[in-house]
Parts: structure tokens; sequence; C-alpha cells
């Protein structure tokens, strides 16, 4: 658990010093350590009153207020000099309509906690991402995603929000109900006002045969409509400077449950791809030059890996490893071109990696600024390990996905501006129309949202 919350520091001086000099604001840092701000308060809301007067307290100081769910992204979205509020101590359920599958929770709730929630439900959601330690508002900021053809983003099973808007109005929206504020809000980057409560769409609970396994990469790539348009979920990880590629294949069963054994989910999901991975990242930055024979030998060389499990646990696994990462949605139909392009790159320019490239998939949706608003997606990751430079690869994957039309994801890192990306989002125009009438003094705005999607009203 150590690694996986955002930090906040406080001051650590002897008190007879700190009594001499104003007393230092605290200081927050995002999960990758690679973001940091000094808001002048933290606000940690455990009721909607609470949550209520934060933002209150704001507009009557006249302060810039930013929530922070996990703190899991890795650019600066999160970040405030005004006030911060913590959902922290705001992650309870707080309403289940059985037969609408849907429960409304309070916005902070971490993922892995929904889905034990659900789970006692009976109930799950169908596609979700590859780590439960956010929270359901950060998420759906961002338009966090998973993989799956058919299936939209976390954002698309949103089926109402009650939001606290620039002015303090506290509103409820839903496709019924302000329904051009639901769909813009669904995901709103932070922008458009605090998430107080998400009422999500789930379906009933079910279970996943995974089937993991090492293939070529030039056989997945002549194979790659087949294995997209063949499993619900469908995603590979090529492993830079060799020809292989790690795939998952998870589709839905209703054998029971074989899970993987204890011992054997603890090597595969703690020793194989935290502890022994982050001894190979650890080398291969002490000792650039063993990284080829170091992911080679990263690759297992065992036959495929299968089970059955609870959907959650096979969606997502534990993250140990701290790096930087940047990931581009380009349409569904480039996706084979654009990775070929980014292979290319990383074989001719002598770039050295240890992390695999991450290829996902999704369906359409109707929001505007959801990374997949109007096309059906390919998604592809590129990381590297934290203290490493990162500029010159990630600025050679993005002139590529530049090429596509490419979307960056809204929490990983990017180069783009407001200006580069307005083009890119047909119904961008309603997104700023949603948050000039929510907070027309950008009083949710931050630097990073200054730059990628403008100042309000600019
Ligand atoms: C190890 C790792 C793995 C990841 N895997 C995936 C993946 O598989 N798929 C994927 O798509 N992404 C993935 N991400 C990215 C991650 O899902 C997003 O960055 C997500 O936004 C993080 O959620 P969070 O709760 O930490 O939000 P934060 O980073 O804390 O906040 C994100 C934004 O949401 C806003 N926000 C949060 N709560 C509220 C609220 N209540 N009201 C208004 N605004 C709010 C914040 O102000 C900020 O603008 C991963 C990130 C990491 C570090």
């Amino acid at each position: 658990m150590l690694y996986h919350y955002a930090r906040m520091t406080t001051d650590t001086r002897p008190k007879a010093t700190a009594r001499r000099y104003p007393r230092p604001r605290p200081r927050w840092r995002n999960w990758a350590r690679n973001q940091e701000c000094a808001p002048v308060a933290v606000d940690r809301p455990a009721s909607e009153d609470q949550l209520l007067e934060s933002v209150r307290k704001a507009i009557d100081r006249d302060q810039r207020v930013k929530v922070v769910g996990s703190g899991h992204s890795f650019t600066g979205i999160a970040l405030t000099d005004g006030r911060l509020i913590s959902l922290e101590n705001y992650q309870r359920v707080l309403e289940t309509d059985r037969e609408k599958m849907q429960v409304r929770v309070q916005a902070g709730i971490r993922l892995s906690r929904l889905y034990e929630e659900l789970a006692v439900r009976n109930l799950a959601v169908p596609n979700v991402g590859d780590i439960a330690y956010q929270s359901i508002s950060g998420a759906i900021s961002t338009a966090t995603h998973g993989t799956g053809k058919d299936l939209g983003g976390l954002a698309t099973q949103v089926a109402a929000l009650r939001l606290i808007a620039g002015d303090g109005a506290v509103i409820d929206c839903s496709a019924d109900t302000a329904p051009d504020i639901f769909s813009a809000a669904r995901v709103g980057l932070g922008a458009l006002g605090v998430i107080s409560t998400v009422t999500l769409q789930c379906v009933p609970a079910f279970s996943l045969r995974a089937v993991e396994m090492p293939m070529r990469v030039d056989q997945v790539l002549e194979d790659l409509d087949s294995l997209v348009s063949a499993n619900e979920h469908f995603e590979f990880f090529w492993v830079p400077h060799t020809g292989w590629a790690l795939t998952k294949q998870n589709n839905r069963t209703d054998e029971p449950a074989t899970g993987r054994g204890r011992w054997k989910e603890f090597r595969d999901d703690v020793l194989y791809s935290n502890v022994a991975f982050g001894i190979a990242c650890r080398i291969g930055r002490w000792r650039p030059t063993l990284v080829p024979w170091l992911v080679r030998n990263l690759v297992p060389g065992s036959g495929p890996v299968e089970y059955v499990d609870r959907s959650d646990h096979v969606f997502a696994s534990p993250r140990l490893i701290r790096f930087y990462e940047m990931e581009y949605e380009i349409p569904i139909d480039a996706g084979k071109e654009a990775f070929t392009r980014v292979r290319d790159y990383v074989q001719r320019s002598g770039i050295l990696l240890t992390f695999p490239i991450e290829v996902r998939f999704t369906a359409a949706d109707d929001i505007p600024l959801s990374t997949a608003s109007g096309r059906a997606s390919c998604y592809i990751a590129v990381h590297v390990y934290e203290g490493t430079h990162y500029q010159q690869y990630f600025e050679a994957v993005e002139d590529i996905m530049d090429d596509y039309g490419g979307r960056p994801h809204w929490g990983k890192l990017h180069f783009q501006t407001a200006e580069t990306l307005a083009q890119r989002y047909p119904q961008w125009d309603a997104f700023q129309k949603a948050r000039a009438k929510l907070d027309p003094k950008g009083r949710f705005s931050n630097p990073y949202l200054d730059r990628v999607i403008g100042p309000v009203g600019g």
C-alpha cells in the first residue's frame, strides 16, 4: 500500500524552529512523484455538506480549488496553489437500486473498494483499466479505460452525477436532467465543478477466463483484426528489443473461478511483474547497455497461463514500480500502422527501453472530451522507469500520433495545447459551453488545464 498513495507532507521541523518562521504550506505529490504543489489549504470532507463548505470557503476567499482523487495522474491535472480537496474520507456507497443495477457512491471511492462493494451486491463494472487504486471521480474525469472493442471507458457507465458548480450551486444531471451538463461532465477533467456523487450503471457480476501468452509480435500484427474481434478484451505488450509480445485474451465464462492460487498470483503479479521487473529497471538505468539482454530475459519461456476469476481480479493487478507514461488514442483502423511506426522508431533510434509498449482497443462513445469521442479506438502507451529522461522518446511517439489526429490521455504525459487539440474533438465547443456556464471565473482551473483546454472563455 505504501507505494500507492500520493503523498501529503507537512512541516516536520522541531516546534521551536517552526514558531520563528511562517508556517509553510502543506505539499502534495502525485503517485509518480513527478508533480508537486503547495496548496494554501487542504480539506478532507467526509460528507456532502463538508464538501460544499470547502467550495464555499474557496469562493469567499477568492481561491482556486482542485479536488484530488488518488493522485494517479502523471500530468499536472490535479495541481493547485489554491485550495485542495482530498477525497480520502469520502468513499461510501450511498444507495443501491437493485432493479436498475445502479449504485450511487461518494466521488472519492477507490475502485478497489468499489469493486468489493459491487461484488457483495452481485454486481460489477463491465470494463475497467489495469489498476484499481484510482478514485471513481478521478478515473472518469480523465476518460480512464480498459480494453474491449465493443466496450467504452468507465465514464460511459455513468448514469448520473451530482456536481458543485463554480458559484457553489449543486446540480444533479443525467441523460434526462440537464443533459448538456451531464454529457460534458462525465469526462470533465476536473474543470466543470466538484463531483460529489456518481451513479454507476452496473452489470451482473461475471467471471473471466484469462489467457496470457507470449506470441511473436509479427504474428500478433498479422492476426490483429481477428484477435481484437474474437476476444471481448484483447491487449498486447510488445517487449522492446525482442520479437515478442505478451498477449492477454479475457472472455466471459460461466465456469467456476479457479484463480491462479495464492502462490502463483503472488509469483506472477508481485515477484515477476514488480520485483524482478523493478530490479531489471534499476540495472537498466545504471547500465543502459544491458537493457536488451535484461528485457529478453523478461519474456516468459513457458506457454500460456490460463485461469478463471472474478472480473475485477482479472482486469487489475498491483503496480509497485513507479514510472512515467504517455498514452495516445488513435482511430482503430490506424492502430496497426501506428504501432509499426513506433516499433520502427524504437529499433532505428537506438533508444534503450525496459518497459513494454501497451496496445488496447475500445468502442466509440458520445462524450465530448472522451478520447474515444465519436470513433472506435486503439490506444498505444509508452512508459519509462521513474527518474529516466522521457522527453525525446515521448515527443517522437507523439509526432507519429499527430499524423492520425491522436488524442492524448488527459491523465498521462503529453505536449499538446488547446490549439492543437481543439480540432481533434468534434464536440470541443459543447464542452467549452458547459465550462463557461458552470465555471465562468475559472475557479477549477490550473496551469495544466489552461494549457490543454485554454483559459475559461478564451
Ligand atoms: C500505475 C497506473 C496505472 C494506470 N492505468 C490506467 C489504465 O489502465 N487505463 C487508463 O485509462 N488510465 C490509467 N491510468 C491513469 C489514471 O487512471 C488516471 O490518471 C486517473 O485520472 C487517476 O485517478 P485519480 O483518482 O488518481 O485522479 P487524480 O489524478 O487525483 O485526478 C485526476 C483529475 O480528476 C479530477 N477530479 C478527481 N476527483 C474529482 C471530483 N470529485 N470532482 C472534480 N474533479 C475531480 C482532479 O481534479 C484531476 O483533474 C493509470 C495511472 C497509473 C499511475
